[in-house]
């Protein structure tokens, strides 16, 4: 039981990596606050034991500070709620812009700004942001605003880690490549359909990234998120965990 006696909350339970995450924190004697925007989605993992489903829609300032008013103790954070959106530089609109800075960046910072004090009263944890290797990292064709919020993802990172690592905090990013989740499969449906082409090959395009001839799985990712939530990390910290089945080698 590597995470006995902490406390750990996790954005964007609900499905793909942050679900795998609550599951394998909580098999780790964690109590585990899940959390998501999309409370039917975290309906079943709130029957598992260890396991606290609290509906949190991070762009929600409101509920982030009455979250922070409610929590007692916390000893660690992982930051997964992201989004992504399509397209180069030209194709970029304003909204997509807009909602990738606020869901992937500016909700990390206030949901981390507003749990942080607690954390630090608290003696100290482990804050685990989610990033990518899209990001500053290497350039990925069509990911103009996704790579450039994990870059940010990145920099919040090292910052974090920089200011609060004398009073017990430790602060990584994890960057994975492709990874099989929900969201994945729903990309590959929908550039499929718009680009008037077979699933098949889109999704082979996505394979062919990934040297290891497969695509990553959600609870590799919550294995990595593990390390780095647990005490056997405590010499890491301001880090960029690449986990990408061989993308940037
Ligand atoms: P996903 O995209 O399939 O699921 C995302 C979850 O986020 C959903 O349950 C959704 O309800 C929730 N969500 C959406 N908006 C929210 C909000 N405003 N507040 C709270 N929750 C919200 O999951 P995934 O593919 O495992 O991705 C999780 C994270 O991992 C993201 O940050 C993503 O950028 C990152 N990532 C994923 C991959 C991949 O290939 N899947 C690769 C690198 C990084």
């Amino acid at each position: 039981m590597r995470l006995q006696h902490k406390t750990a909350l996790i954005t964007a339970a609900g499905q793909g990596i942050g679900r795998a995450t609550a599951l394998r924190f909580a098999a780790e004697g964690a109590r585990v606050i899940a959390t998501d925007i999309d409370a039917d989605k975290l309906r079943d993992l709130g029957d598992t034991p260890g396991i606290e489903a609290h509906r949190l829609d991070v762009l929600d300032a409101e509920a982030v500070a009455a979250l922070g008013n409610e929590l007692t103790s916390l000893d660690v954070l992982f930051n997964c709620a992201g989004y992504v959106a399509s397209g180069a530089l030209l194709e970029v609109s304003d909204t997509d812009w807009e909602r990738s800075l606020a869901l992937n960046v500016t909700a990390m910072l206030r949901l981390t700004r507003t749990l942080l004090p607690t954390m630090i009263a608290g003696g100290g944890g482990s804050i685990i942001n989610m990033a990518s290797v899209a990001s500053s990292l290497t350039g990925v064709p069509n990911r103009c605003a996704y790579g450039t919020t994990k870059a940010a993802v990145l920099g919040l990172t090292k910052s974090i880690a920089a200011d609060y690592i004398d009073r017990g905090i430790r602060c990584n990013a994890i960057c994975p490549g492709t990874v099989d989740s929900p969201s994945l499969r729903q990309r590959i449906r929908e550039q499929a359909e718009r680009q008037g082409r077979p699933e098949a090959e889109v999704h082979a395009e996505f394979l062919a990234r990934q040297p290891l001839g497969r695509l990553g799985t959600a609870e590799e990712i919550a294995a990595l998120a593990t390390y780095l939530a647990a005490d056997e990390s405590a010499y890491t910290t301001g880090t960029a965990q690449v986990i990408d089945g061989g993308w940037l080698i």
